[in-house]
Parts: C-alpha cells; structure tokens; sequence
C-alpha cells in the first residue's frame, strides 16, 4: 500500500489565527486534517508578499524558471504515489484516475512548457504590409501580469491549480492559488514540491479557507483572476473583478453532448459513454452528460451500457480494483438523486443505478443509466454532476445537431463515427469550445490543446498556446527606423494634405492599377508640403 504523507503545511498556514475548517475523506468521511481559514488579511498579506518576490522573478533568465521546472518535474514523478494517494484521499477517486487524470496530466504540461517557453517569451518580429509603415520596426513583447489569483473546484485538485500555476510562474508570474475547501491538500503539495524544486516562497502560496477566502482573494492586488467552478460562482467573480476591472478566466461547467452516428462500432461507442459518464464518479467538468445515439443502433447501444455498467466495481479511492469511488459530498450526491427523480417522472426508463449505495458510505451513488430522456428533464439541461448517463434517439443528423447544441452550455462534445472525415465535418456545426471525434474527455490530457468553453462554460482558456497568452500582456514596441524624418501626417493639414491624403489612399487600396497610379501621383505631393510644426 502506497504510504500517503501526513498532511503537512506551510508555517504561513500554522501561524494563522483564523478559525480552522476540517477537511474530509469522501470514501470513509474521516477528519483527514484541519486547515485555516485565512481571512482578508492575510491573504492581502500573501499577495503583497507574492508581489515583491515577482519583481525578482520577472527579471531571472527563463533557463533558470525551467531549471526549477525540471527540478519540479523530476520530483513529482518520483513522488507520484504519494500524491496520487493524497489526491484520491480527499477527492474520493481511484487512484489510478488520480495519476492518469492529474499526475500524468501535470508532467505532460510541464513537457509542453519546456519546449514552448523560450520561443513564446522571445521578442516577436512584428512585419508590417503598410509601405509606409515599413519604416517602422514592430516587435511584441509579452510581459507577466504580476501576481495571478488562481481559484480551483475540488474534482481535479492537483491538475487544475498545477497546470494553471505552472502556465503562470514560468511566463513570469507569481501565484496566489485558493483551492476549493474540500481538497486544499494536494494544492499543499504543489506547494511543497516547488519549494523542494527552488522556487522562491513568495512566488507561490496557497491560500486555505471556504468561498469567502476566494472573495477576499478577488479584493486583494492580483493583477489577474483564473477561476474554475460552477457558473453561479463563476457569475459572482466576473462580479467582483468588473468592480476593479480586473482581467478573468472562466472555466466554468459543462452539460457536453455526446453523438453516436449509426455507423459507429457500438462496443467502442458505448464503453467511451460509459468512461465518459463515470469516470471520477461523474465529475468531471467534461463528462458525458447527454447522450443522443441514432435509432437504428439505440437498443444495442442501451443493451451494451447496461451490461458494461453492471461490471462496474464501486468502492473507495484507495482499493486498487475499484474502478468508481464516492462522490465529494452529500449536496452534490442530492442535486444527482433529484435530477434522476426528475427525469423518472417525466418519462424516463431507468436501466441502471438510479439511487444511493448507503451501504458503502453516505456518498455513494450508484452509475445511473436514463433511456428516453428528453429536453423538458432537468437532467438534460442543468449540470447533473454525478454518475448518470442519461440517452435518447434521434432520427437525422440535424436533430442530432439541433439537440447537441439546444444548451445553455458549450464546454466540450463528441462525435462517434466510423467516417471520421464525416464526424470532422459535423464537428464544425457542434457550439463547443472542443469536439472530439471518437474520444471522450481525453481532450483535457492533450497540453497542446485549449480548454475551455463558450457560452454559460465560461470566459477564455487555460492550456497550450492560448492558455500561455492569458497569462501575459501583449506589449507592443513601435520602433521608427527615420528618427531624424518628420512624420507625412503631422500638423499642417488643409486642401492640399486632404487630396494628397485621398490619392495615398487610392495608390494602397482602389481598384485597378490605373487608378493606383493616379493615386501615387497625387500622394508624392505630399511630400513637399508645407509642415505647421
Ligand atoms: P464552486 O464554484 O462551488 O467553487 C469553486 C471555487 O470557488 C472554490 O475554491 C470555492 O471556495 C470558491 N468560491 C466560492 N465562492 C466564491 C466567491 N464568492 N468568490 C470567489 N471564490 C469563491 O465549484 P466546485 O463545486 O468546487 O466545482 C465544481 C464545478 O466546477 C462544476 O460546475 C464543474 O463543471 C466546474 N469545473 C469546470 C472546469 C473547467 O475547466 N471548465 C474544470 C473543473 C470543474
């Protein structure tokens, strides 16, 4: 059995007088530890502090970041299942999704940074197609915002706030990072590992506490938010930072359709909705929430999720041969049960599951299977949460398309096709931030790919190219190459400099070279014209 360190913290955190908030195992609901909950003081005292050491940061030599990333990565992958037993302990998941779904996750992030990095931070060359702009050098910079708030939700505690801080810390950065209450430890260890890998203390600390330590967090002097969470919490960031019009990314929730064509392998399509629906008990900001299977293949389809479901093993993180564990809390297990009720109410055929396993602990639900499911359930509206798949049929593709993006979401979806050519081109008509093509959630594995959403999932993106830009602002350099020329457009203006200034937009942009050249004639006056200043 892997030996799962003692919940060890920081002295910021032993020091603080704030009132202490116990943190649980979902499996087993044993006190794992206490922590505090930092008030606005301190925490305005961690980004102060945060914000002197990122001075110092911005100014160090992007081999010395990737020294420390190096270091960090060695670490991690020597120590990777001692975190994944620390993750599954206060988030309930199976071990082995703790090092497939964040562990892995968090090297691979850590890869893409040391081979993006350096080319991303250097100077950008900036070509400019205007004749008269060529006299002038353009390069773009990207500069670090300063201190970066970074709020997590508990379903993946280690990846998010890992992959967002190191995205953060090695384009220049310092982070103050507010994990969700229900799993701060594996931020802790984050925290831990960086500092035993040679960052600075100041550049990253995490700060313990509930909802109100993540307000005050948004009032302190970060220069940046990125919050994942619900969108009703989401809404209240987006709040809270337009009072101080401080720049945000949201990664909020999904309700992700899933389409299966008629010509799909059905054993490959139905094991994907099966993984899809309850891998990590069904939280997953990308699970498979909606399910729309074309009517030739629905009985078959629903026959082989039934059969696959049943051999599911359902128990605690830490036994290696459970393959779904408990979910988070009672509240979330509440909001599942009553959108299942729901769903049966109106109509729905339930195949599977459809209630608690008291027997195994007060979080247990059992993977839920809704055959006949339809838009009037909130079951197919509202972010369930929780291991259920709910499935219907459709007739033609473009009901299929219709239903996929009949939601106030736009997280993720995917397609499943033997024409993967087909599943491409219907891709495009899906409202996704991501759409996969015969996969499921993997898209979240892939650094190079941006996550994100549109619509009610939020605001921006985290990972790859695009997850590096929100980290940074674009400075631009204009550099004139003619520093002793006075510019054509400066004062002096009158009838002449407007018909110069008409002929010089015919020579670039009228149509036809007769007129260009008239254009040209007209605008080379220009140049001899009288200046005011
Ligand atoms: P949540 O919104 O309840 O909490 C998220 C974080 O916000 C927690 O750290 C919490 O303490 C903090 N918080 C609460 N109130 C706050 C406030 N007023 N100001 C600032 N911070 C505050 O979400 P959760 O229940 O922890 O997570 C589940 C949700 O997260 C789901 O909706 C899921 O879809 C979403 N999620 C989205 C993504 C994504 O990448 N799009 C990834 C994971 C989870």
């Amino acid at each position: 059995m892997t030996a799962i360190p003692q919940p060890e913290i920081a002295a910021v955190h032993l020091n603080a007088q704030a009132a202490q908030f116990a943190v649980h195992n979902p499996a087993t609901q044993e006190v794992i530890g206490m922590l505090p909950n930092l008030g606005a003081n301190e925490i305005a005292d961690a980004v102060a502090k945060a914000a002197a050491a990122q001075v110092r940061w911005a100014a160090t030599l992007v081999r010395d970041r990737l020294r420390i990333l190096s270091r960090f990565a060695e670490l991690l992958c020597d120590q990777k299942d001692s975190i994944a037993a620390v993750i599954s302990r206060e988030a309930g998941k199976p071990e082995a999704e703790a090092l497939s779904t964040e562990v892995l996750v968090v090297l691979d992030t850590v890869k893409y940074l040391q081979d993006n990095i350096p080319a991303f931070l250097r100077p950008e060359p900036v070509p400019h197609a205007n004749p008269v702009m060529k006299l002038k050098r353009g390069t773009l910079l990207r500069e670090p915002y300063g201190v970066v708030g970074i709020i997590s939700p508990w379903n993946y505690p280690f990846s998010l706030p890992s992959i967002q801080t190191l995205t953060a810390l090695l384009t220049g950065n310092a982070v103050v990072l507010k994990p969700s209450e229900f799993t701060p430890y594996s931020s802790l260890e984050l925290e831990k590992l960086l500092r035993a890998a040679g960052l600075d203390p100041g550049l990253l600390q995490v700060i313990t506490g509930d909802g109100a330590a993540g307000a005050a967090l948004l009032s302190a002097n970060v220069q940046k938010v990125v919050f994942t969470g619900s969108v009703a919490t989401g809404k209240r960031v987006a709040q809270a930072a337009a009072v101080r019009l401080l720049p945000v990314v949201l990664e909020l929730g999904g309700k992700d359709p899933m389409i299966v064509l008629e010509d799909a392998d059905i054993d490959v399509a139905s094991s994907a909705a099966v993984w899809g629906a309850f891998m990590n008990a069904g939280q997953t900001c990308l699970s498979v929430e909606r399910c729309y299977v074309q009517e030739k293949i629905y009985p078959k389809f629903l026959e082989a999720c039934v059969a696959k479901t049943g051999k599911l093993r359902i128990g605690s993180g830490s036994d290696p041969n459970t393959d779904a564990g408990p979910m988070i809390h009672e509240r979330q297990l509440g909001i599942v049960q009553s959108h299942v009720e729901d769903a049966v109410a109106r109509g729905a055929r339930l195949l599977a599951g459809g209630k608690p396993m008291a027997q195994l602990g007060a979080n247990f639900f059992a993977p839920t299977i809704l055959a006949d499911v339809d838009h009037s359930m909130r079951i197919m509206r509202e972010e369930t949460f929780g291991p259920v798949l709910p499935v219907c049929s459709f007739k033609t593709e473009d009901e299929a398309v219709a239903l996929a993006n009949d939601s106030d979401y736009g997280l993720a979806a995917c397609i499943f096709t033997n024409d993967r050519k087909h599943g491409e081109a219907l891709a495009r008509r899906v409202q996704a931030g991501t759409v996969m093509v015969n996969d499921v959630l993997t898209c979240f594995g892939i650094s190079e790919a941006p996550h994100g959403g549109i619509k009610a999932s939020g605001i921006g993106r985290t990972h790859g190219r695009f997850g590096l830009e929100e980290m940074v602002w674009p400075k631009y350099v204009d550099s004139d190459r003619m520093p002793r020329m006075k510019k054509l457009w400066w004062y002096g203006y009158g009838p002449a400099f407007s018909r110069q200034m008409g002929g010089f937009i015919e020579l670039l942009f009228a149509k036809g070279l007769t007129k260009r050249l008239r254009g040209g004639m007209k605008s080379t006056k220009s140049y001899l014209r009288r200046r005011l200043l």
